[in-house]
């Protein structure tokens, strides 16, 4: 189902403008229609033609202020002029009315608005056109008529490369047009156009499209398949529940910047930097089952302070401890399940992930609610700091973890974490309702085990008490083993925002960083002649006590510089889990439940 056309000249694009008019109108006159067209890939120029049916003569349209990641990004910012016009070509009056809304008077027979926008963000929770290819997420570059949101939508894109083919998740009509029930759904399917590998598999029922935009020297597409197979029959058997027919993965590998994963609720769109990949090509794995189970938790199953979503400022939720945190949880289960990890490794990523938590100074004073309230501040180094905050992911993991084991223990191994999400999935998903935040999720918790589960909430999702880890894990068997361990210390912190740069957040005050000349905010260039990105915290953590480590930078003032110092050391604390001395009949038959993510009596036959 992809669509390739001849580039256009300008001539022709202004017939099929018109032919366009014609086509639209007929078989949905009240959709509103979008023509993408793809213009200038060098200067990574998209047009946008916004055909609006007829209505009331004055009509808003808005462009969103953030989508896919939970940050004010102002898309508007990228918008180089809008004109409209009326059905005859007159022009039509456009004023703007703040920085993201523009409103057309004289609309009463419908209208065409234009607007020319700039698109080089890389990564799923962007927009970039070039020479290569061109991702979208469309809520980045497409307007809507605020009267018309909810209705439906069509789209088609115009002077698409030779040779280029279209994938995306929406409905397919003829024409090359594609179309969604309202803007919501329209924004939450990315598009690929470009020469793509293809590859689909059925599983279960389950229709799946796997498309690869990489180098094909930098990925398997048999081992990626095989690697997909296990993930969604392990998922949707977790869940016993497939709520879909069709489903896409859309997967690049770029050797620069823009990685990341982003759910969709018919797909995901993943980014992995291909070196990266190489080194550690399990993480594939682990991000696409963590994108794959967000089709139910947080695209269906939905905290209600997510909705409606609000395109012009934040949509504060207290949820997304549950929302993404369980959702890297129950990526771990689905991993388990397929034996795409085992024991060890899961046992060591959960004490790595809480010796991440234990070692930020801010797991005293920032609960995981309010660090999901904060989301909205992570784009700035100074928040990202391990005094000022806690990961949400992070954090909420845990709590994933440690309410799996709280349940289980309750219910004396007859529910687990497994029932919490099935039991939202019934009452909220399935019924079109969206769930109260943390209440929402304590109150299933408590459905399935049949519990007072207060204290936990109360503790450490609304609180910030140090977490007991051994009072979790003694039901499974195992002790949380502290230790300390002398690792490299190159004096700094740096962090960066999603496709940012890395970005100094703190020097060691006495260190060899700061006698070289190292400040907080400057801009890491590159460490070790390798430019600054996705992989620097691997090129890191090679680092050993005593090497030579030299990091290009630019300061705040703009000018660049090379500096080189040796790399210090100190302890730092560690965590380990260990079985304990004498494992009970009991513990161990909890411990193979808990490894698999089932209950330990099955509740019913089947
Ligand atoms: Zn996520």
């Amino acid at each position: 189902m992809s669509h390739s056309f001849a580039t256009a000249s300008v001539a022709r694009r202004i017939l099929d403008l018109a032919a366009f008019f014609c086509i639209a109108l007929a078989p949905s006159y009240a959709a509103t229609n979008y023509t993408i067209v793809l213009s200038n890939p060098e200067q990574h120029l998209v047009e946008v033609q916004i055909l609006l049916p007829e209505g009331s003569p004055q009509r808003d349209l808005q462009l969103s202020v953030w989508n896919a990641l939970y940050q004010v990004r102002d898309f508007a910012q990228y918008v180089n002029w809008v004109r409209a016009k009326d059905r005859a070509g007159r022009a039509l009056a456009v004023r703007e009315l703040d920085k993201s809304r523009w409103q057309i008077a004289g609309a009463q027979a419908g209208a065409v608005i234009e607007y020319q926008i700039f698109a080089d963000s890389p990564g799923p929770f962007g927009a970039q056109f070039n020479s290569r290819h061109a991702f979208f997420n469309l809520a980045q570059i497409l307007m809507y008529p605020v009267d018309a949101r909810n209705g439906p939508m069509v789209v088609r894109f115009s002077q698409i490369p030779q040779g280029w083919h279209v994938a995306t998740p929406l409905a397919s009509l003829p024409e090359g047009r594609f179309s969604a029930e309202n803007y919501d759904k329209l924004v939450d399917s990315p598009v690929e156009i470009g020469d793509f590998k293809e590859s689909d598999f059925e599983e279960g029922g389950g229709r799946y499209r796997v498309i690869v935009d990489a180098e094909p020297g930098d990925y398997d597409m048999e081992k990626l398949a095989a690697m997909l197979h296990k993930v969604v029959a392990a998922a949707t058997g977790w869940m016993d529940d497939r709520p879909f027919d069709n489903y896409m993965f859309l997967y690049h590998f770029p050797r620069g910047p823009g990685g990341g994963g982003m759910e969709h609720a018919y797909s995901t769109a993943i980014a992995v930097n291909a070196e990266v990949l190489a080194k550690t090509p399990e993480m594939l794995a682990s991000v696409t089952a963590h994108e794959f189970f967000h089709l139910w938790n947080v695209k269906r199953i939905r905290p209600q302070t997510l909705e409606p979503v609000d395109y012009t400022r934040e949509n504060y939720t207290r949820a997304l401890w549950f929302s993404e945190g369980c959702t890297s949880t129950a990526a771990d289960f689905i991993e388990l399940r397929s034996g795409l990890i085992d024991e060890s490794h899961f046992e060591q990523e959960l004490a790595s992930g809480i010796g991440e938590l234990e070692r930020r100074p801010a797991h005293l004073t920032q609960s995981a609610e309010e660090s999901s309230l904060d989301a909205w501040l992570e784009g700035n180094a100074y928040y990202r700091r391990p005094e000022r905050s806690i990961s949400y992911y992070n954090k909420g993991e845990l709590l994933g973890i440690t309410l799996d084991l709280a349940i289980r223990e309750a219910s004396h191994g007859q529910a687990s974490l497994r029932e919490v999400f099935q039991w939202m999935n019934q009452n909220y998903a399935k019924k079109g309702r969206f769930f109260p935040d943390s209440d929402g999720v304590r109150e299933a918790a408590e459905a399935v085990s049949h519990a007072d589960l207060g204290w936990f909430f109360a503790k450490y999702v609304a609180g910030t008490e140090e977490i007991p880890w051994n009072d979790f894990f003694r039901g499974v068997g195992l002790r949380l083993v502290e230790g300390k361990n002398t690792i490299a210390d190159a004096g700094f912190v740096a962090s960066r925002n999603f496709d940012g740069p890395m970005t100094v957040a703190a020097v060691t005050a006495g260190s060899e960083a700061e006698r070289a000349g190292l400040q907080a905010g400057d801009t890491i260039m590159e460490i070790n002649g390798k430019l600054a990105g996705q992989e620097s915290s691997q090129e890191m953590s090679r680092l050993s006590p005593g090497d030579t480590i030299t990091v290009k930078v630019r300061s705040r003032r703009g000018g660049g510089r090379e500096l080189k110092w040796k790399v210090g050391s100190r302890e730092e604390i560690s965590y380990e889990l260990k079985d304990m001395e004498k494992i009970t009949a009991e513990q161990r038959a909890r411990r193979a439940a808990w490894l698999k993510g089932d209950v330990e009596i099955p509740q019913d036959a089947h």
